[in-house]
């Protein structure tokens, strides 16, 4: 059996979408945590940590004065506080996760892109023939493209005219990439941004992160808010209790771009 039939089938529950995946819940919120749309990711990290759903968590921490980030182990509060907003590059989280398994532990949470979650289910599926007591839990982002750092410095200077390595915060928002320093936005059109693309993401046709336990987004939310898909029993557990603003997501917008990223794939 493939990796993702056998990871539908043992891991997730709820109904199949052919563009959103096997999903029970769908909704958007807002948590008391700062974060990059509505801080829902680090709530549910804090969530699993509290829940002893894990004991490490692999998120991605920004370098000082540049726009580079590397993976690192959250055990703490703090450490998930800190590592809270996005940056918009492929981390190598992976590598990350082999070191921790290495080291023995065996509940893990990971924040990761689609393409990361699939190479995890992969993992995840020969592991569980040798290493059965491992338990990783799957925190997907939305993802349609990822950036090379060097080449978007290029191309954010062009286009707005400022260094990336200033930015406190960047966004995607319906097309258009801001970056905000000093609190001033800057901004550019996101299809101005294409020759910094990761080359590989041009053949990528997940957006939604279909096969990690929760997927978490900002399309189909309005500003401030993340969007939610719970797709197993991982994820309802995190999600217990949690303390979050919820409202309606915008499903068309969500698979409006979940159908656009598979075309996309298809035509190159
Ligand atoms: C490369 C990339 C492209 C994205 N593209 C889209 C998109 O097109 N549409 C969309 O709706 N959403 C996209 N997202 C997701 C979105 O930007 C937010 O991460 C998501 O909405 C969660 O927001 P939050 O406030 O709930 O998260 P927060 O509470 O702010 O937590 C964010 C978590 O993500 C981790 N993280 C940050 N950057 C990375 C990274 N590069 N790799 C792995 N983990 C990371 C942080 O360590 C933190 O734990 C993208 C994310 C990335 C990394
Ligand atoms: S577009 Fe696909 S390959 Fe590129 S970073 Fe996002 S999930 Fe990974």
């Amino acid at each position: 059996m493939d990796y993702t039939t056998q990871t539908e089938q043992l891991r997730l529950s709820g109904s199949r979408d052919e563009n959103l995946g096997v999903h029970s819940e769908l909704f958007s919120a807002k948590s008391d945590f700062f974060g990059q749309d509505g801080g829902v990711v680090t709530a549910l990290l804090l969530s699993g940590l509290e829940k002893n759903i894990f004991d490490a968590a692999i998120v991605v921490h920004r370098k000082k004065d540049r726009y580079l980030a590397e993976a690192s182990v959250a055990e703490t509060t703090a450490a998930i506080l800190t590592a809270s907003g996005t940056i918009f590059l492929q981390v190598n989280v992976l590598s990350k996760l082999r070191e921790l398994l290495d080291s023995g532990k065996k509940r893990i949470a990971v924040v990761c892109l689609p393409c990361q979650v699939q190479a995890v289910r992969k993992l995840q599926q020969n592991l569980c023939r040798s290493v059965a007591d491992v338990e990783i839990t799957l925190i997907g982002l939305f993802c349609f493209e990822a950036f090379v750092p060097e080449k978007l410095k290029t191309e954010v200077q062009r286009l707005t005219g400022v260094d990336i390595d200033r930015a406190e915060k960047t966004r995607i928002q319906k097309g258009i990439f801001e970056v905000e320093i000093e609190g001033k936005t800057y901004n550019c059109k996101v299809s101005d941004l294409e020759g910094a693309v990761v080359e590989g993401c041009r053949r990528c046709g997940d957006f939604a992160a279909t096969l990690a336990d929760i997927s978490v987004g900002s399309a189909g939310s309005p500003r401030g808010y993340s969007t939610v898909v719970v797709r197993s029993e991982v994820g309802k557990r995190l999600l217990q209790g949690l303390n979050v603003q919820r409202v309606e997501t915008e499903k068309t917008e969500l698979l409006k771009l979940c159908q656009l990223k598979k075309a996309r794939t298809v035509k190159t």
